[in-house]
């Protein structure tokens, strides 16, 4: 008999899980959320909604309506959409529809984990490129990967975990020299200003995804959407598990798009400026400095084990991200942008363990 273990692929024996211990926290700023749950009558509206579907039907083998919403949302074409179960799926189906064995894909370093873990399970081939010094995107190295084989290129922008951001001379480089595909994950797209979507119209290479985890404040329901030119998208959705986007989800993605001025445009506003405050006052504190971001969160480099201040945070409440483990970012913890109370909070906490240290008083 054979150990079904032993048929197990020794790529995905290798990996490691992707996880998060399950810590609830008073001041949860470890997974960059929109810290505004949607109001009641949002929510109303989305039940009432449900209530008129039916529950023991299929949803619709295309979601139309949502992908004609979200084509007027992100100034692209319906037919050049897709809808996913999270962006994560999305990033999946790329990969599925692209990797197989010996495949090489360019990805910088550090960023999005989930990245590297779905190639090697495909059998294919990470090729990294690490960020500068001050931890931004290399162009004239991530170009170089080419020569190393790769004809795929991952380039999340704001880059997570650093908030490092790819501006539109940088990306316009890229997609003039890459031989292959560019993927641009924009999960943090609307805290940027800026997006590759106007780009997609002359890149028949480009592909950008999307999630309503972050910004529009639905990390519970699991949507993310991917833009590309129709022929690409059209085979990428070869790929796509059927029905992927529950009935719900759906249903409440459209209903986000058409709140989205009134509702999500003034926090997404709020969380920029949160952020803004956020950076300058932890600038201000003895031992720790942020790095420029154009996300909801904060790369902050400590002057002590990130480890350390992690738990002193912990114990007041407030669940940060310890990111010591990723590559070049040893003295780092990541902080989430959430409400400008939650804020204080992470100030009031970094400002005593600073205090702490440094004999100042706090
Ligand atoms: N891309 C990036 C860069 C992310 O940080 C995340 C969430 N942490 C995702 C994709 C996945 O988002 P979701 O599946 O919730 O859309």
């Amino acid at each position: 008999m054979t150990d079904p273990l032993e048929l197990i692929k020794p790529a995905v024996r290798a990996l490691g899980h992707y996880t998060l211990p399950p810590r609830q926290a008073r001041v949860k700023v470890d997974q960059n959320e929109n810290p505004w749950e949607l109001p009641d009558a949002f929510k109303d509206e989305v039940l009432a909604r449900m209530r008129r579907a039916a529950w023991g039907r299929y949803p619709e083998f295309v979601p139309r309506s949502l992908l004609e919403a979200l084509a007027r949302f992100a100034g692209w074409r319906p037919d050049g959409v897709l809808v996913g179960n999270g962006s994560n799926e999305l990033i999946s189906v790329v990969l599925q529809a692209t990797v197989g064995e010996g495949v090489a894909v360019a990805l910088p370093q550090p960023t999005f984990t989930l990245y590297a873990s779905m190639v090697k399970t495909l059998g294919g081939r990470v090729v990294t490129v690490p960020l500068d010094p001050e931890l931004r995107f290399d162009p004239a190295a991530l170009l170089a990967a080419q020569r190393e084989g790769a004809r795929v290129l991952i380039l999340c922008s704001p880059n997570n975990p650093t908030g490092s951001h790819l501006d539109e001379a940088a990306l316009r480089r890229l997609l003039g020299a890459w031989r292959g595909l560019v993927v641009v994950d924009e999960a943090y797209q609307e805290f940027a200003g800026w997006s590759a979507v106007p780009l997609l119209a002359e890149s028949p290479h480009l592909v950008v995804l999307r999630t309503f985890s972050k910004a529009m404040g639905l990390a519970g329901l699991r949507v993310g959407y991917l833009l590309a030119r129709p022929e690409l998208a059209s085979e990428l959705d070869k790929v796509r598990l059927p029905y992927n986007l529950n009935r719900f989800s759906t249903i409440a993605a459209e209903l986000a798009l058409e709140r989205y001025d009134e509702l999500l445009a003034p926090l997404v506003a709020r969380l920029i400026a949160e952020r803004e405050r956020l950076a300058a006052a932890i600038a201000a504190l003895p031992g720790f400095l942020p790095y420029p971001s154009r996300a909801n969160f904060l790369l902050v480099r400590s002057a002590w084990p990130p480890g350390e201040v992690h738990a002193a945070l912990a114990a007041r409440g407030v669940l940060a991200r310890d990111v010591s483990r990723y590559p070049m970012l040893a003295e780092c913890l990541r902080v989430s942008v959430g409400t400008p109370e939650e804020g204080d909070q992470v100030l009031e906490g970094l400002a005593a363990f600073s205090a702490g240290k440094t004999g100042g008083g706090a």
